[in-house]
């Protein structure tokens, strides 16, 4: 039985998250996204989400301005090659998408997407990582969530932990979210 942890960082590349905004802009104001890869620890209560990349939505995407649906295939073979490349280090670890000119606040799907990725995420301890890009173009705003399977739930929608961006960073490579009583 490993202890409740009770601290979620979740740590992203500077250079991944500079991506990311990139791919947002480039299809502002409609959706777009992909995947998170990376790894995650945990220890002493402390749990850690580590993505070193962050994959954008594939060709076959479609792209609306309040729907997105990736390209599932492409995810599947860049997450694999991902997996191959660090010698299994690195893994998939959740999703990402944008909600242009708006908040960004978990959708009723976005809920159910976490928690279902979280019931099959078996190297993650049945835990998923989101993170959502809203704001206008020129100021994002930006919240990562961790849900689990075992997440207290309102019907069957599950209710992830969100994370906030820390004021400070530990240092200018990476961008730190964490729950503010941390
Ligand atoms: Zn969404």
């Amino acid at each position: 039985m490993s202890l409740p942890i009770k601290a979620i960082k979740v740590w992203i590349r500077n250079d991944t998250y500079t991506k990311m905004l990139l791919e947002r802009a480039d299809k502002f104001d409609y959706e777009t996204g992909g995947i998170l890869l990376g790894y995650r620890n945990t220890s002493e209560g402390m749990e850690h989400w580590v993505v070193t990349d962050a994959v954008g939505p594939g060709h076959s995407a479609k792209h609306g301005k309040f729907i997105f649906t990736p390209d599932y295939e492409y995810h599947v073979e860049e997450a694999e090659r991902h997996f191959n490349d660090t010698l299994g280090k690195e893994y998939y670890l959740g999703d990402w998408h944008t909600h242009p000119n708006a908040s960004p606040r978990t959708s009723w799907l976005d809920r159910v997407t976490i928690l279902r990725n979280a019931k099959r995420a078996n190297h993650t301890n049945n835990r998923s990582l989101m993170i959502i890009i809203g704001g206008q173009l020129t100021s994002n705003k930006t919240i990562s969530y961790v849900g689990s399977e075992r997440q207290t739930y309102i019907g069957l929608v599950a209710k992830p932990i969100a994370l906030k961006l820390a004021s400070k960073s530990a240092n200018n490579d990476w961008l730190l979210f964490h729950n503010p009583e941390f």
